[in-house]
């Protein structure tokens, strides 16, 4: 049985066409202060950058430091 029945929305979204994990950067996940991004393994193979846990201090160096920009922080509303 699935844990979750909807899809869920974080506030850190990587653009998988950008990013350039397969080629081993890790600058997001090394950047993060909470250590909520991990490089993870896609099906088809190659890999990508995600938010694991949504603890997210919105401090924004993942975003800044991405050398391909395929970091995105969405800041709520209330924040900014
Ligand atoms: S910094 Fe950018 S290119 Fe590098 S792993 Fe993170 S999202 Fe991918
Ligand atoms: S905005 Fe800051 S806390 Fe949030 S994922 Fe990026 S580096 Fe981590």
């Amino acid at each position: 049985m699935p844990l979750a029945e909807t899809l869920t929305s974080v506030p850190v979204v990587i653009d998988d066409d950008k990013c350039i994990a397969n080629k081993g950067c890790t600058v997001c996940v090394d950047v993060c202060p909470l250590d909520v991004l991990r490089i993870v393994d896609l099906a088809d193979g190659t890999k990508t950058a995600r938010m694991t846990y949504d603890e997210c201090w919105y401090c924004m160096p993942c975003q800044a430091d991405c050398p391909t920009k395929a970091v995105t922080v969405s800041i709520p509303y209330l924040l900014k």
